[in-house]
This record gives structure tokens, C-alpha cells and sequence, in this order.
């Protein structure tokens, strides 16, 4: 090469050579504190996005007038009754109450001519108070809620003409968390609040700038949220800080501008369904719902409106929002819904049809699952599924209970009997001791049932469809290792209302986000829960192996609920108990005569049962006027109950006695299914032995042999033995300090103990009064001292010893120790009956049983079985069980020998070492202020036995909250003609727990669903100790065929009958259910 040089090609760049001015780098807090500015209120809402947010406003006369008429004494009339009467010129700035009552406004609506050619047209009215919009000829259109909240209903187009049109709105003055004096909703309701219609506007939004208001909000929470080390969380901090700088007020430019500058990050499709047909692959799926709480801070008849309000804003926003999917459990709501609000059930139901709303759950109510007894289940499942099945031609297949306080074992069983393989929960996710380890998992019930069941990793029901909800449906997703996929359940809940249009819009930017940018997961919409299932259950099939978890989902809060309001827990009892028997007397009667099975009775104090049982009634956890109001509904259950067991009685020919005059002829009558033996007194100090099986018994005159069958003395002074064949009991100071069983030979109280003694604790949770209790109370126990005793019984049958207890000045507690004559060959029990006069302020009454019995395992009866639960405090997990739930009975027993300990109301209960502890009673003062004051009775009785737990507990337990009623049968009356013709032998753990008529049965059936024809019996047996069990079922009756059913009581595989007998094999605490058909 020569020394010659070619002059190269030089790119033309325009990269300066010489820097122009300084820039620095974003100081990234400022700037992001600068987003929450731009569309928030506060000192610059004239100057930024809100100041544009509407294109004209027209208030007052002649636009809006306004007029309302008052609903007299809290009363809650119709659209009829309310707009028959006159009503009063009013205006904005007025003021409405007081507490509960309704006030009904006519609107008088004329769009001026500036805004008729407007987009679009709101009325905005807030009250801070809840409102329905009804059209002038009565139909209800919308709800409203004040506050802020949801105060917007768009106008009609038929508006726009000109002319004056009328609406009326039902003002409800309460808000969606009732009437809660101040900040805390769980205290109880100022009767005296009153609410200011604050605004009554006809508005022309300004779509663009309302748009452009949620991009920025969710482009701002991206930059807030996102983590700072990735480029998705600059990015956003860009992109809306170019929106606030492109702003200029009065410029709709601008805004159309900024929208355009938010198209960079939430891509082009986001103004329409549009935006979820991407194909990419999404894993959070979104489900509207609407938590009503059937009562709780507000009553029932509150409760019918919200529902009306809420799900008619639903379907007006699936008119809007084609993706909008709407899930909503409780039959009991659908059934008021359809008596009250005709109108919005046949809108609901043309939404079921096209599926955008969806029926869950199947059952009546959200109940409580710790209490209700296996067969109220069965029926919270039966009633539930018939009504969704008879008005939308579908049962649910999906078990949703996303706010009750813990699961009992056996539901994943009763689930797959009741047609569901799926359950949605989530209020585990409150544990404040450990946290549940999984999102997605396979539940197993106590029989080996599985249903599949879902969390919702965002941990609410009631999201608000913030980014940060769709980001925490990954971020707290336990389960990922094996399905990636949630649910985000989202809208305004527990006091109603349900999803808003600005929830719909932030999830279409949320998924446009994750086209565009990715980083958050993607959201989707227009899926099912059942859709959302079916992908689960099918990933199960093709063969992926779902964590398990076994037995109870218990939670570690609210264990006060066993407790709170003994007085409707007890009617719960009650109600199931007398249930069972006017089923059981109704289906022989009906069978055997003419009498006519009263089903719209039984059906009517079912539902009325399973009410009650919702998860704020039953636990405790309402207002006062929520118990006024299940009072009155027991009242009618009862009242209807033993008007039945009158006719029911005069069809076996007896008559119950409540005074006695002839002695001759008297039975006792019974219900349970197995031989009894039993004392009974028959008045006056006498009493006779009950004997036999059947639903009548005959009664022998108690014979008193030279030596009494049970004594009482007092051994020196103050304490007293009370004696029979099998047990000796000293009594001091109102204690049991000795509890001998004569034929074990061993002492049952361990020593130094003292059974039946009352312990008082401190009862103040951190928050929930009504709900919790905390581990704490327990450092507080204070034990009561007794008054002296005295002997108030002593009789040859039977001897009592009564003491008295002082509380405090105000409270006190006579608790009377009785022991009757024991039988050979059947374990005796020491009876205590306790009276209660209860006025404490935050105390928590409790009675102990110190046992001479070890074990690390203690059990607890639950529905359909016994669930066994640590008696030590190893782990934060035993330990969180320090007060649990059982029914009937409670035991500790060791190799060989055990105590339980029975009782007639009760549910809260704790084993702690040797120690047994029978909750009584509470005292919270919120969200009733009266909780529990007054009077109580309160049975209890601690049966020793030989042995393990077993078959004598479980029916001694049932005898105990069965006692044998006193009857008169005429002169020459055999009780072998009432023998009952449907009889179970075999295996004594094998419980027969109902007998009932089929629900379709020609001659029962109220037309509901489809009648099947002839007449059926429904028999439904349990294994109650956990064994494979076999035993035989013997009728009289003249079976033709014999079918094994689930509960919803559908025929599966018949099975043999012969010379009326029916063999059976059980699974360990299996339920199964026989239909025999006549
Ligand atoms: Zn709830």
C-alpha cells in the first residue's frame, strides 16, 4: 500500500459534540408521589384530572326536584304502599333518619337542552346511606350506595327528550356496615344516626378523562408496587409521569393525549372486552361475587334489600361489561329475591341462563360448620340444591363458603353425597397463629372423601381488583409448585354491593398491562368458578397428585363462637332434636295411615333451622336485633313442632302429660333408635322404669329393694356422698373432690382435683369481642368458692345436692349434682343441672373436670363422628387449639378407661393435660351490647367407662339430649304395636340418625321437582367411632326395593333386600343413606 490515504465513510450522526444544558437523573419517590396527585383529591382537585371529570352538571329545580315521603316507625313498606301516600317537596342538604328507618324520594328528572347531546348521563346521588332506584311503575332498577362508594345510575337514552321523568329511590338509613356509632363497625348500632343527601346531580361524564383516570391509576401502581430492580417499574414511572406532563387543564386534547402516552403500557384493546381475547395464557381468573351477610350488623329484612340492590347492579353491569362474571351462593337469598323482588329474579335468572351469573355453593345458607349437627348439614345441602336446581335446572357443583369460622371434617364427604368436588374458602388466611400451608389441595374428610379446594391466594373475598390483588394472586400463591392458577374473587362484600364499574376497568388495564409489559400475572375474565374447577379436576385426572390435607381446616380465630349467645345455640339444639322426631313419628304415621307427612310444615321449620345456622347468627357474632329476630323465628319452629308431635301423638294413640292426674297408663315416649332403660320420674317424688325399644315404652313401678339403690348423706359437715351400685361421689364445697367407680375400682378424679368446679377468666381479645377468644384469658382463671350445699333429693330413684355460687354482686350460679339408681349392665353417670344468672362484663365461665385418665389425644364429637385433637401444647399448631368445638360429648381416654363428659347446649371445649374444660358462658359487649345476660340452664354429666371411647358415649350422649317424654296411652294400651318397623342391629357404633319421607314422594312432594312415584322411607346411618362397620336393616314394612342414595336423596345402586332385612357395610365414619321403597 502507497502512503495515499481514502477518506473514510463517516455516519451522519447528530449526537451533539458539545453538551446543550445539565439533566439529571429522576429522584424516583418524588416522582412517584407526583401520580397519586394528579387524579387524588385534596388541595389540587380544581387544577388536576378531577377537575375535568364531568362535562356539565345540573342540580336543583328544574333539572332535579325533589320530594319524599317517610316511612312511618321503621317500617319497610313496598314500592305500592310507599308511592300511594303523599309525598313533601325536600332538597340536598336535608337530613334523614333515624337508624333503620326508610324514606322514599320521587325524582323528577328534566336533562337540560347543554347536556342532551352529551356521551354519557349519570344521576349522582350520596347520602352516605344505602338506596334502591325503582322506575315510576315499580320496578327495581339499581342500588346505591353513599359514601362515595357507588353513588352513580346511568340514565336512560329515552332521558334525553326533554321532558320531565320520574324515578323514586328507597333511602335505607344504614350504611353497607349498618349503623356502627364512629370508625368501629363491630360496635353496636347508634339507634339515633341520621344521614344528609349530600348530592342529587344529573351529570355528563367525561368518558375520556374518566378513562384516563384508571390508566393512571393502574400505571401508578405499577410504579409504586413493581419491584424497583426491574424495567417494568421505570417504565411505568415514565409513562405516567408523561401523562401528568402532557395534562393541561381545559385541554381534552391533552387527556386524549395522555391516553394515548398510557396505550404504551397497557397496549390498544383496553376500552372493551377486547382486551381478554389475547391469546396468552392467563392464570388469575377473576370472579365478581358479593358477600351478604344474611344478618349480621344489620337483620333479615335489611339482608332481602341488599340482595335486591346488589345483584340488580350486577346485572346492569353485565349489560356493560360482556366479560363481567358474577358468582353468588345462598339459596336463602335467591328464595327472597324471588318473593319480594320479582322483577330483579327474573333479570337474574335470564343472566344465569346466559352465564354471566352464576348460583354456587348449594347451600341454603353460608353457615357456620362447626355447630350444626351431620344432618343439618345433610339439609343445608338438600334444601340448597333443590332451589337452585328447581329455578335454574342446575345444582352447584362447587361448595363456596368464603367467610365462616373453620370446616369440619366431614364436609368434603357430605360434599361429594351433595353433587360438589369443589370448595372455595379462604378465611383461613386470618389464622393468627400459623399460617395453612397451601392454595390448591385435595381435603380429605374423616371417611377418606376428597374434594379439591381452593384458597384464594389473594386472601379476600372482597378484593377491590387492585393491581396489587392481581399481583398478591401470585406473590402468596402456596401451591405453585404444582398449579400455578387462582382465583381472584372480587367486590364490595360482606354488607352487599359487589363488583363497580371502576373494578371491571382496572382488570382490563391489569390484563392489557401483562400483554403489553408482562411482569404482573395475567389476569383473566369471562370463566367460570366451574371452569376454573373443571382445569383443576382435569389436571387431577391426567394424573397430578394434589397435597393432601386430612381432617379439619380449624381455625385459629373466632374460638369464641362456640360459646357467644348460649341462648340461640341451645335453640339450635333444640330445633335439630325436635326435627328429628316429628320426621321420624310423620314418615311411620304417614306410612302406616292416612296421615298426611306435613312436608310444607317440615320444610318451613327446616329452613327456618339452616337460617339461623348462617355463620354470623349461630356463632354469635350479630347485632341485638338479629337475635330478636331468630328468637321469633324458633319460637314459630317449636310452636309448629309440637303442634305436629300433638297430632303425631294421637295417631299412636298416646297423649303427652304435663299434669299428671291418672297414674295408671302412663309410657314414656322415645326416639331413639335403640333398647332403653331409663328412670323416669312420674311426679310427686315417685318414678317408674322405662323399658324397651320402639317409640313407646312402657313403664314399671321402680321398686325399692330394702337397701336404696342410691343414697345420699352428709359424712361430716359440708360434705356429702352420694352412692350407687356402680359410682361414689363426695362432694365438698360444691366440688367433686372423689369420683369412685365401684367396679373399676379406681378413682376417676385425679388427685387433689376438684370436677364441677366453676372457673372464671378475663375475656377481653384483642378486637373481636364476640368472636375470640385469645390464648390469654387463660393466664386469668380465677376458681369460684361455693356456698354451703344441701341436700335437695333424696329420693329412692334419685339423690341431689344443690349449691350455690356467687359470681359477683350481680350473678350467680345454683348447680345441682344429681345421681340416680344405676341398671346392671349399663355405665351410671353423675347429672348436673346448672341455673345461671349471668350479668358479667367481658368474663368467660367455664366448669372443670380434673381426670385421674392420660393421653395426648382427647376426642370431640362432631357431625357424623369424633374428631381427635392434642391435649398438649408441643407446637404453635396444638397450641392454637387451646378452645375447640364439640357436640354432644367430649372424651379423654386412656388404654382401658376414660371420661366423658356430655352436655345438652354446649360447644366450646378444651382438654388441657387431664384437664377438662366445658365452656359456659361469655360476656362481650360487642356487636350486642346484651350478649348473653340473664337467665341459663345448663346441663352437663360426666360419664366414666370401662373401656375406650365407644358406643356407650355416643348413644348415652344422645339418651342425654333425648330424655324420654311422660305420656298416657288408654286402659290395655300394648306398646308392642308401636314398636317402629324400621330397626338397625349389628355393630353398635352404627348410628340410625334420620328417617324420613323422600322428598319426591307423590303424596309429599310440593311440585318442586320432579315426583317419583309411590311412597319411600329415607334412611340415613353413620358410623360414629371409625370402624368398618356391618349391621342390618329390619322393616315390617312392605319394601319392594331398596336403593342406596347420596342426601340429595338420587338413586344409585340398589341393593338386596330379603325377608325385610337389608345388609350393610360401613367405612370408617361413613354416612350413607338407603331410600326404601314401598
Ligand atoms: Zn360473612
Amino acid at each position: 500500500m502507497g502512503g495515499e490515504s481514502t477518506p473514510s465513510e463517516k455516519p451522519k450522526g447528530t449526537y451533539p459534540k458539545l453538551s446543550a444544558h445539565p439533566v439529571g437523573q429522576w429522584i424516583p419517590n418524588i416522582y412517584k408521589d407526583r401520580i397519586g396527585m394528579f387524579y387524588s383529591g385534596g388541595q389540587y382537585e380544581g387544577k388536576n384530572l378531577r377537575a375535568m371529570m364531568n362535562d356539565g352538571v345540573a342540580s336543583g329545580s328544574p333539572h332535579v326536584k325533589l320530594s319524599v315521603w317517610d316511612a312511618p316507625d321503621l317500617t319497610r313498606p313496598t314500592f305500592k304502599d310507599a308511592t300511594s301516600h303523599e309525598f313533601k317537596s325536600t332538597s340536598v342538604g336535608e337530613w334523614f333518619g333515624p337508624s333503620w328507618s326508610t324514606h322514599w324520594f320521587k325524582v323528577q328528572l328534566t336533562v337540560p337542552s347543554e347536556l342532551r347531546k352529551k356521551e354519557l348521563l349519570e344521576l349522582h346521588w350520596d347520602a352516605n346511606n344505602e338506596g334502591m332506584v325503582w322506575t315510576e311503575d315499580g320496578n327495581p332498577l339499581q342500588g346505591l350506595t353513599g359514601g362515595g362508594e357507588r353513588v352513580e345510575w346511568v340514565l336512560p337514552d329515552n332521558f334525553r327528550d326533554g321532558k320531565e321523568h320520574i324515578i323514586y329511590i328507597e333511602m335505607a338509613c344504614n350504611g353497607m356496615f349498618g349503623n356502627a356509632p364512629g370508625g368501629d363497625t363491630i360496635q353496636p348500632p347508634d339507634p339515633n344516626k341520621y344521614f344528609q343527601l349530600s348530592k342529587a346531580d344529573i351529570v355528563a361524564v367525561n368518558v375520556v378523562a374518566r378513562h384516563l383516570y384508571i390508566d393512571i391509576w393502574e400505571i401508578g401502581d405499577a410504579a409504586r408496587e413493581f419491584p424497583t430492580d426491574s424495567w417494568e417499574q421505570h417504565k411505568a414511572l415514565k409513562v405516567a409521569n408523561q401523562i401528568i406532563d402532557a395534562f393541561e387543564l381545559g385541554s381534552q386534547d391533552s387527556i386524549i393525549k395522555g391516553r394515548k402516552i398510557a396505550q404504551e403500557y397497557l397496549g390498544k384493546n383496553v376500552n372493551s372486552s377486547d382486551v381478554y381475547k389475547s391469546k396468552n395464557q392467563p392464570i388469575v381468573y377473576g370472579i365478581g361475587h358479593c358477600h351478604i351477610d344474611t344478618c349480621w350488623l344489620w337483620p333479615w329484612a335489611e339482608t332481602k334489600r341488599k340482595v335486591a340492590r346488589s345483584w340488580s347492579n350486577q346485572c346492569d353491569l353485565m349489560d356493560r361489561y360482556p366479560e363481567h362474571r358474577f358468582a353468588v351462593s345462598q339459596a336463602q337469598q335467591y328464595k327472597w329475591l324471588k318473593e319480594y323482588y320479582p322483577y330483579v329474579f327474573d333479570r337474574v335468572k335470564a343472566k344465569v341462563k346466559q352465564g354471566s351469573f352464576q348460583p354456587v355453593g348449594g347451600s341454603w345458607v353460608e353457615h357456620d360448620t362447626n355447630m350444626p349437627s351431620g344432618e343439618s348439614l345433610v339439609r343445608q345441602f338438600l334444601y340448597g340444591q333443590r332451589l337452585f336446581e328447581s329455578n335454574f335446572g342446575e345444582r352447584c357443583r362447587t361448595f363456596w363458603l368464603p367467610d365462616t369460622f373453620g370446616y369440619s371434617s366431614q364436609l368434603p364427604q357430605l360434599c361429594r353425597l351433595a353433587g360438589m368436588t369443589r370448595f372455595f374458602t379462604q378465611k383461613l388466611s386470618w389464622n393468627n397463629i400459623n399460617k395453612f400451608p397451601h392454595t390448591t389441595f385435595n381435603w380429605v374428610a374423616l371417611d377418606g372423601s376428597q374434594v379439591i379446594c381452593h384458597m384464594a391466594p389473594s386472601e379476600t373475598y372482597t378484593a377491590n381488583a387492585d393491581f396489587g390483588d392481581v399481583r398478591r394472586s401470585v406473590t402468596q400463591h402456596k401451591s405453585m409448585d404444582q398449579d400455578e392458577t387462582s382465583l381472584l374473587v372480587f367486590g364490595k362484600g360482606d354488607g352487599g354491593g359487589g363488583p363497580t364499574w371502576e373494578m371491571l376497568e382496572k382488570l382490563r388495564r391489569c390484563r392489557g398491562m401483562s400483554d403489553t409489559v408482562g411482569m404482573l400475572p395475567r389476569v383473566h375474565m369471562g370463566d367460570s368458578v366451574e371452569d376454573f374447577f373443571d382445569r383443576l379436576e382435569k389436571r387431577a385426572e391426567d394424573g397430578l397428585d394434589f397435597v393432601t390435607w386430612y381432617g379439619e381446616l380449624y381455625f385459629e380465630l373466632h374460638r369464641g363462637t362456640y360459646t357467644t349467645q348460649a341462648n340461640n345455640k341451645r335453640n339450635n339444639r333444640k330445633a335439630e332434636i325436635l326435627l328429628r322426631d316429628v320426621e321420624l313419628l310423620a314418615t311411620l304415621a304417614s306410612i302406616k295411615g292416612s296421615y298426611k307427612y306435613p312436608k310444607k310444615d317440615i320444610d318451613d321449620m327446616w329452613e327456618a333451622t339452616l337460617l339461623c345456622q348462617f355463620h354470623d347468627c349461630l356463632p354469635g357474632s350479630s347485632i341485638e336485633m338479629c337475635y330478636d329476630d331468630s328468637d321469633e323465628l324458633y319460637a314459630k319452629v317449636f310452636d309448629a313442632g309440637e303442634k305436629l308431635l300433638k297430632d303425631l301423638y294421637d295417631t299412636i294413640n298416646v297423649q303427652a302429660v304435663s299434669t299428671l292426674k291418672s297414674k295408671d297408663n302412663l309410657v314414656a315416649l322415645n326416639t331413639m333408635p335403640w333398647h332403653r332403660r331409663e328412670i323416669i320420674s312420674t311426679g310427686d317424688r315417685q318414678a317408674g322404669v322405662a323399658c324397651g325399644e320402639g317409640n313407646v315404652l312402657n313403664i314399671k313401678t321402680f321398686k325399692v329393694a330394702e337397701t336404696p339403690e342410691v343414697t345420699v348423706e352428709e359424712i361430716k359437715s359440708g360434705v356429702f356422698v352420694l352412692q350407687n351400685d356402680q359410682l361414689r361421689i363426695e362432694v365438698a364445697e360444691g366440688c367433686i373432690t372423689s369420683l369412685y367407680d365401684r367396679q373399676a375400682e379406681r378413682e376417676v378424679i385425679a388427685k387433689g382435683g376438684k370436677a364441677n368446679q366453676l372457673v372464671i377468666f378475663d375475656d377481653k381479645p384483642l378486637y373481636w369481642q364476640a368472636w375470640d377468644v385469645e390464648v390469654f384469658h387463660l393466664d386469668s382463671r380465677k376458681e369460684l368458692s361455693s356456698g354451703a350445699t344441701k341436700i335437695v333429693q333424696n329420693d329412692a330413684h334419685q339423690v341431689s345436692v344443690m349449691t350455690e355460687t356467687k359470681i359477683s354482686d350481680k350473678s350467680w350460679v345454683k348447680t345441682t349434682i344429681s345421681l340416680s339408681a344405676a341398671f346392671k349392665g349399663q355405665q351410671s353417670y353423675v347429672e348436673m343441672h346448672s341455673e345461671v344468672e349471668w350479668k358479667e362484663d367481658m368474663k368467660f365461665l367455664k366448669v372443670e373436670f380434673p381426670v385421674d385418665v392420660r393421653n395426648t389425644e382427647a376426642s370431640y364429637e362432631t357431625q357424623y363422628g369424633v374428631v381427635r385433637r392434642p391435649t398438649h401444647y408441643n407446637t404453635t399448631w396444638d397450641m392454637a387449639k387451646f378452645e375447640v368445638c364439640c357436640h354432644k360429648f367430649a372424651d379423654l381416654s386412656e388404654h382401658g378407661y376414660g371420661v366423658s363428659i356430655l352436655n345438652d347446649s354446649k360447644y366450646g371445649f378444651a382438654t388441657c393435660g387431664n384437664l377438662m374444660r366445658l365452656s359456659l358462658l361469655r360476656a362481650p359487649k360487642a356487636p350486642d351490647a346484651h350478649a348473653d345476660m340473664g337467665r341459663h340452664h345448663i346441663r352437663w354429666a360426666i360419664l366414666p367407662h370401662q373401656g375406650d371411647l365407644s358406643s356407650t358415649t355416643v348413644r348415652t350422649a344422645y339418651n342425654f339430649n333425648n330424655p324420654l317424654k311422660l305420656a298416657e296411652a288408654p286402659a290395655g294400651f300394648s306398646s308392642t304395636a308401636s314398636s317402629n318397623p324400621i330397626k338397625l342391629t349389628g355393630n353398635p357404633s352404627l348410628i340410625l340418625d334420620c328417617i324420613k319421607r323422600g322428598e319426591d314422594d307423590e303424596d309429599v312432594s310440593r311440585g318442586e321437582l320432579e315426583i317419583r312415584k309411590g311412597k319411600s322411607v329415607i334412611v340415613r346411618i353413620y358410623d360414629s367411632l371409625g370402624g368398618t362397620s356391618k349391621g342390618t336393616i329390619e322393616t315390617s314394612l312392605d319394601v319392594k326395593k331398596v336403593f342406596r342414595t347420596n342426601i340429595l336423596e338420587d338413586d344409585e345402586d340398589e341393593i338386596k333386600i330379603e325377608n325385610g332385612k337389608v345388609d350393610i357395610t360401613l367405612r370408617p365414619f361413613e354416612v350413607a343413606t338407603f331410600r326404601l321403597q314401598l
